[in-house]
């Protein structure tokens, strides 16, 4: 049986790994669970680096003059900015990566429909938008499998979001021992993988393989 490499993925901390959300509650994610045992979790909770502590009064995306500002309404605290200089401190220093599982909702973790709301006062959302750290993470890295807890119990979006994560693991694997025997063992072991993304794709990648004068 082929030996898959162990992806490293950066998780959201209040799923399966800790009691940080803004009530003390950890959440139960039945695939972070089952992943334990075959990836490397780098776990993080960007509302407590920011020293938000536990428990917490919940932040909101707000609009405010034009702009988005993440706040804490009972506090009147503006987050913003230190919520940045995380999001960019920490994905500057956390290394290669192979993906990122996220807390759905979350206006700090969320990727996706985050809601944004006029004030800090009780009113309905009028927009969707990233959460902080969610956002940074899909600019930073466009190309990486990012998937929610909440879209991951979708089994499609989870075979890809799988497929994708180890296949990258492995690239990257190659890629750190660089040489091209390595490269071609890849090719040839995700030939047909390859193939039912895209064949056109796939013969790019065959041109390359081929090329053996090449280094890596
Ligand atoms: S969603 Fe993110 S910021 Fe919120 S508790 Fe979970 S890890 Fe922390």
């Amino acid at each position: 049986m082929r030996e898959f490499v162990r992806p490293k993925v950066v998780v959201s901390k209040c799923l399966e790994f800790d009691h940080c959300r803004y009530n003390g509650d950890m959440i139960s994610s039945p695939i972070v669970a089952k992943l334990k045992e075959h990836v490397d979790f780098v776990p993080v909770c960007a509302e407590v680096e920011i020293g938000l502590g536990i428990p917490r009064s919940p932040v909101r995306i707000i609009l405010d003059n034009g702009e988005h500002r993440l706040v804490q309404p009972v506090s009147g605290k503006d987050v913003t900015e230190d919520m940045k200089a995380f999001c960019t401190k920490f994905l500057d220093s956390v290394g290669e990566v192979d993906g990122f599982i996220l807390k759905f909702r979350s206006p700090s973790c969320g990727f996706k429909d985050i809601k944004v709301y006029p004030s800090i006062g009780k009113s309905g959302a009028i927009e969707k938008t990233s959460g902080y750290f969610g956002g940074a993470v899909l600019k930073k890295y466009p190309f990486l499998p990012v998937e929610d807890e909440g879209r991951l119990k979708n089994s499609r979006i989870k075979e890809h979001f799988l497929t994708k994560l180890f296949v990258l693991a492995a690239f990257r694997k190659v890629k750190s021992e660089g040489s091209m025997k390595d490269l071609v063992r890849f090719h040839t072991d995700n030939k047909y993988l390859l193939m039912a993304y895209s064949q056109a794709e796939l013969r790019k990648l065959g041109a390359i393989v081929a090329n053996k004068e090449k280094n890596l």
